[in-house]
C-alpha cells in the first residue's frame, strides 16, 4: 500500500477537517502508517518530525510504551461503562490525582469527550449556577478578541478567530469582546508586563459596565493559540482574576491547549497563582491518546446544584463517552510520567534549546517577531517589517513553508503567516536544530519576493 493509493481511496469517502478539499487537487495528502516518539512514518516509508503534536495533543511522543501499556490492561479489564448511576476506579483515580495538581479549590471534576464540549460544559454551568442562585439575568459572556475555545455554536461563540466564525455568526450568541492583552501589539519598547497592564482597563470598563449580565469571563491563559500563538503577561491573569471576584463574575481559564506543561508549568494559571473558577482541560490529558476532556469547578459552585430532585437544580448534561476508562488510563499513565521523569525542570533546557536554535530569524527581514512561552515558540512572517504590514492572507505564505517542510521530514502546520514549534515534550536537541534549520529554509523561500 502506498502514499498515493491510500490518498486516492481517502478523497473518495473522507471529508477533513479544517480543510479546503479542493487544496488535495495539488497539496498531498499524507496516509500515517506508524508513529514514534517525535517521528511519523507514511506509506512510502518517509519520517516527519511532528513539529506540532499533532494538533497540541501529544506530550511524550507517539506509541509511547509506557501510555500503550496502561491502554492494552485497562482495555483487557473494562473498556466502557456509562457515568451515571456507575463509576470506574480509572475515572475516581484520575479525577483524585488533578484535584491535587491543579490550582487551589478546584475540587469537583465533571467528565465530558473533547474539549469543546469542556467548555460548554464550563459556560452551562455558570449560568445554571447564577440561575439556580436565583440570578437569572445573568446571560452573558466576556471573551477576548482573537480567542479560540472550540468550533461548536456555543464555542464558536465565545471565541474570535474571524477564520472559524464569520460564516456562522447569524447562529451565534452574542458575546461582550474585549480588546486582548496580545503583546505582538504592543509599543516599541514597552514591555509584555506595562502592555498587559494597560489592556486591563478594557476589560475593567466591560465588567463595570456589564456585570449584571454577565455570568463569566472566558479566557485562554497565556496564549492564545489557534489565534496564531499569540502570547500575554501573567499580570493580566491576576487582574482578571481580582476583578471577577470584585464584579461578582465567573473566570473560566480554557487551559485545553495550554495545560500540562506547555507554558513552563504544569497549568498556565500557576504563573499568575490564580485559581479559576472552572477550568477546561483536554488536548494533553491523555497525552494526544484519546479523546476525553475535564472542567474542575469549587465545591461552592457545586453546592448551588446540590438539593432534593424535585427542585430540579441539577445540572443536565452528558455525552455517550463521559470519562471513558481507555482516555483515564491513558490521561494516569501520562501522569505517571510527569510525576517519576522531571518533566516540567526537563522541558526548561528543551525550550531554551528552542529559542536558541530560531534566534538568528528576530534579525530577518520578513519576521515580524520570535516569541515564546515555555514549549511553544512562534515565528511570525510579515510583508513590511518596519511598518508591520502583513502579508496578504490569500498568498498563503504559510503554506509554503508547510510544503518545504514535508519535503524536508518535518510537520510543521502553520497558523496562517505564523510558523511555530510545539513539539512532544521528549523531542531531543538535534531534533530541534533539524526543525529550526527547516523552519530557516522554509521561511526563506516562502518570503522571497515574486
Ligand atoms: C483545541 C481547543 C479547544 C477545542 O478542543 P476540541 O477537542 O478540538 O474540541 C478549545 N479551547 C482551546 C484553547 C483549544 O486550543
Amino acid at each position: 500500500m502506498s502514499n498515493s493509493a491510500l490518498m486516492q481511496r481517502d478523497l473518495k469517502v473522507l471529508w477533513h477537517p479544517c480543510t479546503q478539499m479542493k487544496d488535495h487537487e495539488t497539496l498531498p495528502l499524507i496516509p500515517i502508517r506508524r508513529g514514534e516518539g517525535v517521528w511519523l512514518e507514511d506509506f512510502d516509508g518517509k519520517r516527519y518530525i511532528d513539529a506540532i503534536s499533532s494538533w497540541w495533543v501529544n506530550l511524550f511522543g507517539h506509541a509511547n510504551p509506557r501510555i500503550n501499556a496502561a491502554v492494552k490492561a485497562q482495555l483487557d479489564t473494562l473498556e466502557h461503562v456509562l457515568l451515571a448511576g456507575f463509576s470506574h476506579e480509572p475515572a475516581i483515580r484520575l479525577t483524585e490525582q488533578l484535584v491535587q495538581l491543579t490550582p487551589a479549590g478546584l475540587e469537583r471534576c465533571f467528565f465530558a469527550d473533547n474539549g469543546s464540549s469542556a467548555v460548554e460544559v464550563a459556560l452551562k454551568m455558570s449560568f445554571h449556577y447564577w440561575r439556580n442562585r436565583g440570578r437569572s439575568k445573568k446571560t452573558r459572556f466576556i471573551t477576548l478578541t482573537n480567542s479560540y475555545h472550540g468550533e461548536t455554536l456555543a464555542t464558536l461563540a465565545v471565541g474570535d478567530v474571524a477564520l472559524y466564525k464569520e460564516t456562522y455568526e447569524p447562529l451565534l450568541m452574542k458575546a461582550i469582546t474585549v480588546p486582548s492583552p496580545d503583546c505582538f501589539l504592543r509599543e516599541e519598547g514597552e514591555s509584555w508586563a506595562d502592555h498587559s497592564r494597560k489592556m486591563f482597563a478594557h476589560m475593567e470598563r466591560a465588567l463595570a459596565e456589564n456585570a449584571d449580565e454577565v455570568c463569566a469571563v472566558i479566557v485562554e491563559p497565556l496564549v492564545q493559540c489557534a489565534g496564531n500563538m499569540r502570547m500575554f503577561h501573567p499580570l493580566y491573569l491576576e487582574l482578571l482574576r481580582d476583578a471577577c471576584d470584585r464584579y461578582g463574575v465567573h473566570l473560566i481559564a480554557d487551559e485545553i491547549a495550554v495545560g500540562f506543561g506547555r507554558t513552563g508549568t504544569l497549568f498556565a494559571c500557576e504563573q499568575a497563582g490564580i485559581s479559576p473558577d472552572f477550568m477546561c482541560l483536554s488536548k494533553g490529558l491523555t497525552g494526544g491518546y484519546l479523546p476525553l476532556s475535564l472542567t474542575l469547578t469549587h465545591e461552592l459552585i457545586y453546592q448551588a446544584f446540590y438539593d432534593d430532585y424535585e427542585k430540579l437544580t441539577a445540572f443536565l448534561h452528558s455525552h455517550s463517552y463521559t470519562g471513558n476508562p481507555l482516555g483515564c488510563a491513558a490521561a494516569l499513565a501520562t501522569l505517571e510520567i510527569f510525576a517519576s521523569d522531571n518533566v516540567i525542570e526537563r522541558n526548561r533546557t528543551t525550550a531554551r534549546q528552542m529559542g536558541e536554535a530560531v534566534t538568528h530569524l528576530e534579525q530577518h527581514p520578513h519576521v515580524a517577531e520570535v516569541r515564546q512561552t515555555g514549549m511553544i515558540l512562534a515565528i511570525e512572517m510579515i510583508q513590511d517589517k518596519a511598518s508591520r504590514t502583513p502579508y496578504p492572507w490569500q498568498e498563503r505564505r504559510g503554506l509554503r513553508v508547510y510544503r518545504h517542510a514535508l519535503e524536508k521530514g518535518a510537520l510543521l502546520r502553520p497558523l496562517g503567516n505564523v510558523i511555530y514549534f510545539m513539539p512532544p515534550y521528549v523531542i531531543e536537541e538535534e531534533q530541534i536544530r533539524q526543525l529550526a534549520l527547516i523552519a530557516t529554509e522554509g521561511i526563506e523561500l516562502a518570503t522571497r519576493t515574486d
